[in-house]
């Protein structure tokens, strides 16, 4: 039986930033992963697939050109399941090719099969053979991520009907889908098949979608992606799904019913924490399967276990799981110089892309916040004019208090490069004089801060921040 420092469970963004960062730290660490490459959902089935995809959607389609050369401008004619595929297992294999060199220049140990504790300092790990293998450690950190939510209700098969997971081995393109659920994975995959010009329902129960970004932002998003032509049916509830031979068939709550040639359902996802036994190891789980940690040190009630990613719950992306690894990583080797930073970007890849940092105007107006808003249109940049873009906004929230920047909000193309911008002036404390007299390069797409700053600005009073 091998003993480690600190035993991590998956491999995916949060497990393998943590096991560097303790390896870094000069301990022995071990990682368990129970797929059949290192890398998680993020590399496998979500984020860096999905991204892919939506890149080679882009490209392939010629979507960027469109305003130039006219909607029915293609870059290719005819786009097949085939030509998404190929571009994603080179993606892929490049991305776990990296992962696995950066565990062996770091000395970590890895182990692949499913791991569930035995006792409170113990694993057994059950390879794909059935083999099974024992572990010790001092200190264990849980970043076994989230599993699609997959109700008794849909009949999914994997070919007709599929779920978040599922997309990415898309047997073939078709000329119309149905999406259930607007939120970011529902959101990214019905706009991404739109521009590939599938016909698009998407469904969503609630009379809104993606609630944490601000409402213009939505309103601006929702004219343009029903431009495109998808059928956003917001306020619907789902009460059957059936299928047949050649179609898959949804009926609503309020009597309508429509079809599609494929159904991906994208309402939700769970915490992976069933197979570990987390009795053994006395902790439990919420009605998400999601394990509750303290969110400075992602300490679990168990003081030497430690999770964090997508099993503890929001935010759930890459990004913040990235971060949390190594927070937890330094807390759990007594390293606790490592912190986060209050404000980190949203980003969501959807076509248009949308990213926002810090607070929305509704959050500002909830808080009692006095506020200024300052908005640029991306056809006001000469870049934007040089792109071809006719939509695109970026909206800034200043405070009458202290000209502090609150928010920014950002649809349109690169929006998730072009927030950093406003994360870096957010995150150190910085007003809007930093956008009113700071020179930016012309012509960029950044210039927009400039002009949406300098919108806040000439409405503002002119106060004296030396006082
Ligand atoms: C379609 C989609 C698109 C996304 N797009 C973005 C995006 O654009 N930007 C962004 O920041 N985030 C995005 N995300 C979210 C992002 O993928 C996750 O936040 C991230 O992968 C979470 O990392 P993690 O380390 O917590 O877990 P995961 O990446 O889920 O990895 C967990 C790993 O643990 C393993 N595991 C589970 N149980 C066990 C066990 N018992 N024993 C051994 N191994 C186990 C699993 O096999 C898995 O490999 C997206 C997600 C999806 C689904």
């Amino acid at each position: 039986m091998s003993h480690y420092d600190l035993i991590v469970i998956g491999s995916g963004p949060a497990g393998r930033a943590a096991a560097i960062q303790a390896a870094k730290l000069k301990h022995k660490v071990l990682v368990v992963e129970r797929g059949q490459k290192v890398g998680g959902v993020c590399v496998h089935t979500g984020t860096i697939p999905s991204k892919t995809l939506r890149e080679t959607i882009m490209n392939l389609s010629g979507y960027r050109e469109r305003s130039f050369y006219g909607r029915s401008y293609r870059a290719k004619d005819e786009i097949k399941a085939r030509d998404l595929r190929d571009r994603l297992r080179k993606t892929l294999d490049y991305e776990v090719d990296v992962l696995e060199h950066q565990f062996s220049r770091n000395r970590v140990d890895t182990m692949f099969g499913e791991a569930h504790f035995t006792s409170k300092s113990s694993i057994e790990v059950i390879g794909e053979d059935g083999e099974r293998a024992t572990f010790t450690a001092d200190r264990f950190l849980l970043a076994t991520g989230t599993v699609p939510f997959r109700p008794d209700y849909i009949p999914f098969d994997g070919e007709k009907v599929l779920d978040g997971d599922e997309i990415l081995s898309l047997p073939r393109i078709p000329r119309s889908m149905i999406v259930i659920g607007a939120g970011v994975i529902g959101v990214e995959y019905a706009t991404m098949m739109s521009a590939l010009d599938v016909h698009v329902i998407l469904i969503e129960p609630r009379d809104s979608f993606l609630d944490f970004i601000d409402k213009t932002l939505i309103q601006e998003f929702t004219h343009e992606i029903r431009d495109m032509g998808v059928d956003l049916r917001l306020g619907s509830t789902v009460t059957k799904v059936s299928t047949d031979e050649e179609k898959v068939h949804v009926e609503l709550e309020n009597g309508r019913n429509v079809s599609a040639e494929m159904l991906l359902f994208a309402a939700g996802r769970m915490g992976a924490t069933e197979k570990l036994n987390l009795e053994a190891c006395g902790l439990e789980t919420d009605h998400r399967n999601r394990i509750p940690v303290d969110k400075d040190s992602y300490q679990t009630p168990q003081s030497h276990i430690y999770a964090c990613g997508d099993v503890i719950g929001f935010p759930s992306l890459a990004s913040t799981s990235l971060q949390q690894g190594r927070v937890a990583a330094c807390h759990a080797m007594d390293h606790p110089t490592l912190k986060q930073s209050p404000w980190f970007p949203y980003g969501i890849y959807s076509v248009p892309e949308m990213s926002t940092c810090g607070m929305s105007e509704e959050e500002c107006a909830e808080r009692g916040i006095a506020y200024e808003v300052g908005i640029a249109r991306f056809r006001e940049t000469s870049r934007g004019h040089i792109m071809g873009l006719k939509t695109g906004m970026l909206k800034m929230l200043v405070s009458l208090k202290n000209r502090k920047i609150l928010g920014v909000q950002i649809v349109g193309e690169g929006a998730t490069e072009l927030i950093h911008i406003a994360q870096a002036v957010l995150n150190l404390d910085g007003t809007v004089d930093y956008f009113v007299e700071n020179t930016f390069n012309y012509p960029t797409l950044a210039e927009a801060y400039k002009i949406a700053g300098l919108d806040a600005w000439n409405r503002m009073p002119n106060l004296d921040l030396e006082k």
